[in-house]
């Protein structure tokens, strides 16, 4: 079943090129950091991941979470979170059935707050990762935990709880997903190393065909494209460092096996101009 995809650019940070990928520059370049909503035909209005919000700089006001925005200088306003850009299409936060989040990373669930109503869809061994914890513990997990909404656990559903499917062949090196709601509209795939237990989703754009919303598995899409290690530092900060040179080998191999597919990195500056409206573009 096809779905409507659009992108959201709700804010950037600054980072050095160089930690992003191997051969980068010793130069500053934005990483934007992009929500999909996503229109389903049977279930309504869904997002995948919520960016930043203002909210940001609430969570990261008290040491040590001023840390987090000391190493990535976070610019966002008002006006660019999911909330207000959904507003502004006409588009009730209530309207919201559900969220589904990649990860728990600051930058992926920063307006989770703002959509109450929605249920909300992850993985177990994510949450689990990062439930409870505050101060430095969830500092060193890119975690904020003013972030989360205060009844997350009555609204939340974890996908990995149930039976994956067998994907087919045209979705390999990857063999098995979480069909969200049992029509293959939206497939889940794990994508664990960045974050533990990230999902990656699969879906058809009703406008541009297929896509794999891969969250943070890339920091960009000459990164896959052209298997480009970050730098070991940055690699550092990966909570699965063998898992995230698999899942960057397996996006890679994915890319040359499908030039039709579009892979789409949450923080690529060619997809952030997709968001734009640019759909051809290319660095
Ligand atoms: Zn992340």
């Amino acid at each position: 079943m096809d779905v409507k995809l659009t992108l959201l650019d709700t804010g950037y940070c600054r980072q050095l090129e160089l930690f992003s990928r191997k051969g980068g520059r010793l130069k500053n370049i934005l990483f934007h950091a992009l929500a999909g909503l996503i229109e389903h035909p049977v279930h309504g209005l869904l997002l995948f991941d919520t960016g930043y919000s203002p909210r940001f700089f609430d969570a990261t006001s008290a040491f040590p979470y001023s840390l987090y925005g000391k190493i990535t200088p976070v610019a966002t306003d008002a006006g660019q979170s999911v909330r207000t850009q959904l507003v502004a299409q006409g588009i009730a936060p209530d309207q919201v059935k559900g969220i589904l989040i990649s990860h728990f990373h600051g930058d992926h669930i920063g307006g989770l707050r703002d959509f109450p109503l929605a249920e909300l869809y992850c993985f177990q061994t994510a949450y689990e990762h990062v439930q409870g914890k505050t101060g430095w513990a969830a500092l060193r997990e890119g975690y904020l935990p003013d972030l989360m909404p205060d009844d997350f656990e009555q609204r939340v559903t974890f996908v990995d709880g149930t039976e994956p499917v067998a994907l087919p062949e045209a979705y390999r090196p990857y063999k098995d997903a979480y069909d969200l709601f049992g029509d293959q509209s939206l497939l889940l795939v794990d994508l664990g190393g960045h974050a533990l237990g990230q999902f990656g989703l699969f879906l058809r754009d009703r406008d541009h065909g297929d896509i794999f919303l891969c969250a943070d598995a890339a920091w960009s899409s000459k990164a896959y494209r052209e298997h480009l290690l970050p730098h070991p530092l940055a690699r550092l900060i990966m909570a699965d460092q063998k898992a995230y040179r698999e899942n960057l080998y397996n996006l890679h191999l994915l890319s040359r096996r499908r030039e039709d597919l579009r892979i789409l990195p949450t923080h690529c500056e060619e997809v952030w101009h997709m968001s734009k409206g640019e759909f051809g573009w290319r660095s």
